[in-house]
């Protein structure tokens, strides 16, 4: 029995990539003051930056694109993703955005007023960010587990059901437009969240009158770590499991780019008619038409197809030993990660992969330029050049919580064998760690400094 069951799909269109020889991948990270967003995809060999759009489509999704129909008002793919989304998620309505943060934008602006508080278990970036652009606060109250890297805890996701009472009492519900719930948890490592901490936190809302939403991105990644961990779930469908998980909300918000299989995509979802004709209007004015939002009809098809598709259980099954072959192949390297590893990444833990080199000059961004130095493989820091910042009030330092590397995994993209070498390569850096040392910031803008940031090597103790 091999340790990864074998692909339930066969490659039909292939995409050559190629590897640079070493000497030419150091100019170009050089050209690119060792920052990967400065790379031009084309001279990645193996691209790790995001799940996010990258995803490979099915036959039927691309057969589905011919079936565009490019009308201006109510198109026919409208019906057919409304189909999908009654029959998946039973919402009735809905509107399609371009992507999840225009989603996001039409119902923060559509229900938070400033001084106003979101909860969420963990606010991905573009949520935190249309919060705050509304002026209300957007809080986090994960589960203490999520930060214990020795938890092997099953639901790392989940948010912190004691805590969420304990706010909404010192708020007042009147000042919570909307309680959220990120399945997978993306900040978090992408850990799920349990069937059971979604019915805890929806009946506490409902006593306090407050609307719950889904984050649901990765809804159908979720609902297969339900049915692989949580008791009483093992004999259902992921279908069947979907339906109860979305059955204790009132709406949702997605980035189709994720479990939706597609390129571009996204939808806001809510059950009240009357926040409905609310959403409605205000989408005409940023995206679109209610019936396309931002899309072309061919892209209608291709998500509608795609939120059906991602629910066979041979998709999930492949999808979580791949990524779970990426963590035990890193692990018998020597590599340190985040375990247990989600379904649609893998993260490093940088502060114990290169121990010496102090946080003020980033490990995460050596271990990120050594993956393109000797791979070729492009991945993603998320720790001191993401977030470090000084604290307004004292002017001092703040560092994050964990220094992270991501290696996040396309959908039906990469083989086995590909994942080897990205092993192999996170494995010899581990190996050589001595000899490496940290970065120094050149030139980088005061916000969202790591998208532009230009930086060069430095002798560590010495930046
Ligand atoms: C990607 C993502 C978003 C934003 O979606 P975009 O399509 O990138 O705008 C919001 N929340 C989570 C959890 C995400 O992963």
């Amino acid at each position: 029995m091999p340790r990864t069951p074998p692909e339930m799909f066969r490659i039909k269109v292939v995409e050559p990539i190629k590897l640079h020889p070493p000497e030419v991948r150091r100019k170009l990270i050089e050209d690119a003051g060792f920052n990967v967003f400065r790379l031009s995809a084309e001279d990645v060999f193996i691209d790790l930056l995001t799940d996010s759009g990258t995803s490979a489509m099915s036959a039927a999704q691309w057969g589905g694109l011919m079936l565009g129909d490019e009308s201006y008002a109510q198109c026919r793919n409208y019906f057919t993703l409304a189909s999908a989304i009654r029959d998946v998620f039973g919402f009735e309505h809905f509107v399609p955005t371009h992507q999840g943060r225009a989603a996001e934008n039409v119902l923060f602006s559509s229900i938070c007023k400033p001084g106003d508080i979101v909860i969420n278990n963990m606010h991905f970036d573009t949520t935190r960010a249309n919060v705050e652009a509304q002026g209300a606060e957007a809080r986090n109250l994960p589960t203490p587990e999520l930060f214990d890297p020795e938890s092997d805890h099953p639901f790392k996701g989940n948010m912190d059901v004691e805590k969420l009472r304990g706010n909404i009492e010192y708020v007042g519900a009147g000042h919570i437009p909307a309680i959220f719930m990120t399945i997978t948890n993306n900040s978090g490592g992408g850990q799920p969240v349990s069937m059971e901490n979604i019915r805890q936190v929806s009946e506490i809302a409902r006593e306090h009158g407050i609307p719950l939403f889904f984050d649901a991105c990765r809804f159908a990644e979720n609902a297969w770590f339900i049915k692989l961990r949580e008791e009483g779930y093992g004999d259902k469908t992921v279908q069947e499991i979907v339906t109860e998980m979305f059955s204790y909300v009132d709406g949702a918000t997605m980035s189709a780019k994720k479990d939706g299989l597609v390129n571009i995509g996204g939808f806001l979802a809510v059950r009240d008619p009357q926040l409905f004709e609310r959403v409605a209007q205000k989408l005409i004015l940023v995206e679109g038409f209610p019936s396309y939002g931002g899309l072309a009809g061919r892209d209608l098809e291709a998500m509608a197809i795609g939120l059906r598709e991602v629910l066979d259980e041979n998709y999930l099954s492949y999808r979580y030993h791949h990524t779970k072959f990426l963590a035990d192949a890193l692990q018998e390297r020597g590599v340190p990660i985040m375990t247990p590893a989600g379904a649609h990444a893998v993260y490093v833990d940088a502060k114990r992969a290169l121990p010496h080199i102090p946080r003020e000059e980033f490990p995460g961004q050596t271990f990120t330029v050594e993956m393109y130095l000797r791979g070729g493989v492009r991945v993603v820091e998320i720790g001191s050049l993401m977030f470090a910042a000084p604290d307004p009030g004292t002017g001092e330092m703040k560092f994050p919580e964990m220094e992270l590397v991501r290696l996040a995994l396309p959908r039906r993209v990469y083989t086995i064998s590909q994942l080897e070498h990205v092993a192999d390569t996170a494995g010899e850096i581990v190996e050589h760690a001595d000899g490496m040392g940290g970065y120094r910031i050149v030139q980088a803008p005061r916000v969202l400094r790591h998208f532009t940031a230009q930086l060069e090597p430095c002798e560590t103790g010495k930046c």
